[in-house]
């Protein structure tokens, strides 16, 4: 077993101070083949398979944890039909009256 060293098991200090990036997941469903591997490798488990039948007959990802989402982009590369990306949410700009 691997012992994780105490000063990385905390947040940092100033997480609460600082801006952390808004993941917009896209999943392109009739391009999903319904491996799963998405919804296997994620880490923080946003992902989970869906009821809906897709184009190809199988079940595709359904986003459940977008907020939870880190932009690790690792279901982007273990997805072997190109079938989902994330990319960070853009702010609205807010009105200047
Ligand atoms: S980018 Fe990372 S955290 Fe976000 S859905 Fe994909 S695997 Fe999960
Ligand atoms: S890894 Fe790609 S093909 Fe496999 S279930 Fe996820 S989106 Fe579909």
């Amino acid at each position: 077993m691997i012992n994780i060293p105490e000063r990385i098991k905390h947040a940092a200090l100033d997480n609460k101070d600082v801006k952390h990036p808004r993941a917009e997941i896209h999943l392109i469903k009739d391009q999903c083949k319904g491996c799963g591997y998405c919804i296997e490798y994620c880490p923080k488990k946003v992902l989970e398979e869906s009821e809906e039948i897709n184009a190809r007959g199988v079940r595709p990802p359904k986003i459940v944890h977008e907020d939870q989402c880190i932009l690790c982009h690792f279901c982007t590369v273990v997805c072997p039909d190109f079938a989902i990306f994330v990319v960070e949410k853009q702010e609205e700009e807010k009105c200047k009256t």
